[in-house]
C-alpha cells in the first residue's frame, strides 16, 4: 500500500489548486452575492482540460482517471463550490455518454462538453420522484422512428447552460421500463424553468425542465431500451465520489480560514487557538476530513482499477459530506460573530456545503445502499 500520489496526480493538484486560488476563490463571494453563473470559470476549466477528465483524448477528453478527477474537483470546489458542482455534473454527463453511448453520440457530444461549448446536465429527479428515482413518471412514447417526451424534472443542475442533457423517462408503464435520452437545448417542446433561489451554491443554475410533446429522434436513446435506471444508478456511483470531493474541498477551505483566525484572534490575553475548546474543534475537523479523503481515494482507486466500488462510493459520500458539514459548522463557531457575517467566507462555505448531504442521494439513501451491500 502506498499513500503517496503519483507525480501526475501531484501535478494535477498543484495546477488546479493554483487556478482555483488565483482565479476562482477571489470571485466566489461576488458570484454568491449576485447569484451569477460564472461562465468565465467554466471556460477556464475547459481550457485546462478539466471538463472531460474521464474519457479519452480521441473524444476531446483528458482521461486523467478517477483519482486525479477527485483531486481536481476538490481543489475547484475549495475555491468556488458552485463552479465545482458545475464541473462535477459536466464530467459525470460526459463519462456516462462515453460509457453507454455509441460512436455517433460520443463524437457529437464529448468534444463539445470538454471544450466548454456548454455544460452537461443529468435529469433524473421529478416533483414526485426524488430519493425514489425509479418512481419517475416522465413518459417517452414511441412515435415512428422517434420518441415523444412528456413530463417534468426538477432541481436540474446546469439545466440552463447545458449543450446536452441525459433525461431519464419511462418507455413502458407495465412492467416499468426506464430509458435514457440525450436531449439538446432548444428541442421543440422542452422548456427550461427559472433558476431556483437557494441557500447556497448560488452560482450554480438549478432549474426545472418541462417536456410537452417533445420529440427526439430514436438515435437520442442512450444505451439500450430499458437500461435507463441502470445507467442512472451507475452514473451516480461515480458522481458520489465527486460530491464527496466537493464537500472535502469546501470544508478544507472553511477549516483553513478557521485555523488562521484561531492563530490571530486574541481574547483573555491570548490567541483563541490556545484554548483547548478551539484546538479540539480544529483537530476533530482536520482528522475527519483526512479520514474522508482516504475513503474518497479508496473508492476512486477501485474505480480506476475497474473493480466494484458502489458501496465504497456511498461510504465516501456519506462520511465526507457529513464530516464536511460538521467541519464547516465548527469553522463558523471558531470565528464567533465574525463567522456569521459575510466579511468572512465561512458562512458561505456552510451554506454551500449543506446540500452535499442531500443531492446525488441523501445520507439516508447512502446508508440504504451501504446496508444493502452488507446484507447482500
Ligand atoms: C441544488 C440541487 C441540485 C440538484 N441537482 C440535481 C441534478 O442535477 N439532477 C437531478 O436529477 N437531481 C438533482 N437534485 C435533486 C436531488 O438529487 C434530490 O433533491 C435528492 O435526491 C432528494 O430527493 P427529494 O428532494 O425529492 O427528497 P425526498 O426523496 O422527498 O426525501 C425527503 C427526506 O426523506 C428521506 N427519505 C426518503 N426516502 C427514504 C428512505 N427510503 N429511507 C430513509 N429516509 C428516506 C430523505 O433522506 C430526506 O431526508 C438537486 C437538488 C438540489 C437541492
Amino acid at each position: 500500500m502506498d499513500f503517496r500520489l503519483t507525480d501526475e496526480q501531484l501535478q494535477v493538484e498543484e495546477m488546479v489548486r493554483g487556478l482555483s486560488r488565483k482565479e476562482f476563490a477571489p470571485r466566489a463571494a461576488q458570484v454568491d452575492e449576485e447569484s451569477r453563473y460564472p461562465a468565465e470559470n467554466h471556460r477556464r476549466l475547459a481550457e485546462l482540460g478539466l471538463l472531460g477528465m474521464l474519457y479519452p483524448a480521441s473524444y476531446g477528453g483528458a482521461e486523467a482517471g478517477p483519482v486525479s478527477y477527485a483531486i481536481a474537483l476538490r481543489e475547484v470546489a475549495g475555491g468556488c463550490a458552485s463552479t465545482g458542482v458545475g464541473m462535477a455534473v459536466t464530467n459525470m454527463t460526459g463519462e456516462a455518454i462515453f460509457r453507454f453511448g455509441n460512436d455517433a453520440q460520443r463524437s457529437r457530444y464529448l468534444p463539445m462538453l470538454s471544450a466548454g461549448k456548454g455544460a452537461g446536465a443529468f435529469a433524473l429527479t421529478e416533483p414526485g420522484a426524488g430519493s425514489d428515482a425509479g418512481g419517475l413518471s416522465t413518459f417517452a412514447r414511441k412515435d415512428g422512428d422517434g420518441f415523444i417526451l412528456d413530463g417534468s424534472k426538477v432541481f436540474i443542475t446546469n439545466g440552463s447552460h447545458a449543450c446536452v442533457m441525459i433525461v431519464m423517462a419511462l418507455t413502458q408503464k407495465s412492467p416499468r421500463r426506464i430509458s435514457a435520452f440525450l436531449v439538446e437545448p432548444g428541442t421543440p417542446g422542452l422548456s427550461v424553468g427559472k433558476c431556483e433561489r437557494k441557500m447556497g451554491l448560488k452560482g450554480s443554475d438549478t432549474v426545472s425542465l418541462s417536456f410537452e410533446e417533445c420529440r427526439v429522434p430514436g438515435s437520442a436513446m442512450l444505451g439500450a431500451p430499458g437500461e435507463g435506471l441502470k445507467i442512472a444508478l451507475s452514473t451516480l456511483d461515480g458522481g458520489r465520489i465527486g460530491i464527496a470531493s466537493q464537500a472535502i474541498g469546501i470544508a478544507r477551505s472553511a477549516l483553513s480560514t478557521a485555523t488562521e483566525y484561531a492563530r490571530d484572534r486574541r481574547q483573555f490575553g491570548q490567541a483563541i487557538g490556545e484554548f483547548q475548546a478551539i484546538q479540539w474543534m480544529l483537530a476533530d475537523a482536520a482528522t475527519e476530513l483526512d479520514a474522508a479523503q482516504l475513503l474518497v481515494f479508496r473508492a476512486a482507486s477501485l474505480k480506476e482499477k475497474g473493480l466494484p466500488y458502489s458501496k465504497e462510493a456511498s461510504m465516501a459520500k456519506l462520511f465526507a459530506t457529513e464530516a464536511g458539514n460538521r467541519a464547516s459548522l465548527s469553522a463558523v463557531q471558531v470565528l464567533g460573530g465574525y463567522g456569521y457575517i459575510r466579511e468572512y467566507p465561512v458562512e458561505r462555505h456552510l451554506r454551500d456545503i449543506r446540500v452535499t448531504t442531500i443531492y446525488e442521494g441523501t445520507s439516508e439513501i447512502q446508508r440504504l445502499v451501504i446496508s444493502r451491500a452488507l446484507c447482500g
